[in-house]
């Protein structure tokens, strides 16, 4: 089957080439991937993959949307049964799997990551890696929600819900969960502030909703946010940026705001600011994936038609390196999209 195989660290060393079908284990179905999308971890994965457990040559692709073609006996799965990829392999009998919350999983390995993702024909995983897609959805939009759209959904919706009548401060509005936060922020009623360092992205928000932009590059963010707020600050922060944008986040959230974090682009050290943390009763807390149930949660509002997903560009999977390389120029605008088989 055609695939796209990391042999080794770094754009040279990762190709579109021939590779063996994936034998599934016990357990495990096999979905033919018509569609998968591309998300910061496979630059991560593509030129460090530190702290990741995983050999080379590894298939690269987390998500992912497609049809059955082969399930264990006794599966409610069978052959044709369109679904979307949830992309942690959780163990099921650990304190988390138990609770129902399989993001927090001891043991789960991760397609894409721990071992061979959806950037090929043929993907097996544990059947309950597969859920029912709505025939809403293209598979296309499907292949969007397994790691942009989930993990927006647990940082906004998780341990300490968005409300309607709070304001929440969007960092770096253009990549693809910074785009769905919006989305699921106005879906809720919240009044959202987004930033950027191009206006014609602040203006892209705007039609998608968001009540004010600030361009971090001509504006002074933390000053703006105070201001537009009536003084106060916002209630919640959604920073995937890390370090460059963090005291500017910091300094936007009124007493008692929390930060909510799920990526750390410009590295992972700010200052900790630990005076202003207690002294305004600030909350940090990190966010990563989601749970089966706000995986359910989530599908269920594309299926009411709450959220739609946003499609920045579409590759075939021989020029998945061109997605990667407007993904490194940060040019996007929501999710890139690779038609593997559809
Ligand atoms: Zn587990």
């Amino acid at each position: 089957m055609r695939a796209a195989v990391l042999a080794e660290r770094g754009k040279a060393g990762l190709t579109v080439t021939d590779f063996a079908e994936p034998v599934p284990a016990a357990g495990e179905a096999v979905m033919k991937v018509h569609a998968a999308s591309i998300n910061h971890v496979d630059l991560y994965m593509r030129d460090s993959g530190a702290g990741i457990t995983h050999e080379l040559p590894l298939i690269l692709g987390v998500d992912g949307a497609g049809e059955i073609v082969e399930a264990p006996a006794g599966s409610p799965l069978k052959p044709g049964d369109p679904v979307v990829l949830y992309p942690m392999a959780s163990c099921g009998r650990c304190r988390a799997c138990q609770a129902g919350d399989q993001a927090n999983c001891g043991t789960f390995s991760i397609s894409g990551e721990t071992r061979h993702g959806s950037f090929a024909e043929l993907i097996a995983m544990p059947e309950h890696c597969f859920v029912p897609k709505p025939d809403n959805l293209s598979w296309e939009a499907a292949a969007t929600l397994p790691v942009a759209y989930l993990t927006a959904w647990r940082m906004l919706f998780g341990r300490d819900p968005l409300k309607s009548a709070e304001t929440v401060l969007i960092v770096g509005i253009g990549g693809g969960v910074a785009a769905a936060c919006l989305q699921m922020a106005k879906m809720v009623g919240a009044q959202t502030i987004v930033t950027s360092s191009s206006d014609e992205k602040l203006k892209w928000a705007n039609g998608l909703g968001a009540d004010f932009g600030i361009n971090y590059n001509t504006g002074k963010v933390a000053k703006q946010v105070i201001a537009l707020t009536g003084g106060e600050g916002v209630d919640m922060v959604v920073d995937t940026v890390g370090e460059a944008s963090w005291g500017d986040s910091l300094r936007s959230l009124r007493r008692s705001g929390r930060l909510v974090t799920c990526g750390a682009t410009t590295g992972g050290h700010p200052s900790a600011d630990i005076q202003r943390l207690f002294s305004k009763q600030l909350s940090i807390y990190g966010s990563t994936t989601g749970s089966l149930e706000e995986f359910r949660q989530l599908i269920e509002a594309t299926r009411r038609g709450l959220i739609q997903p946003l499609i920045d560009k579409q590759y075939p999977l021989a020029k998945l390196p061109e997605g990667l390389e407007r993904m490194e120029r940060a040019e996007q605008r929501g999710k890139l999209v690779v038609n593997v088989s559809s």
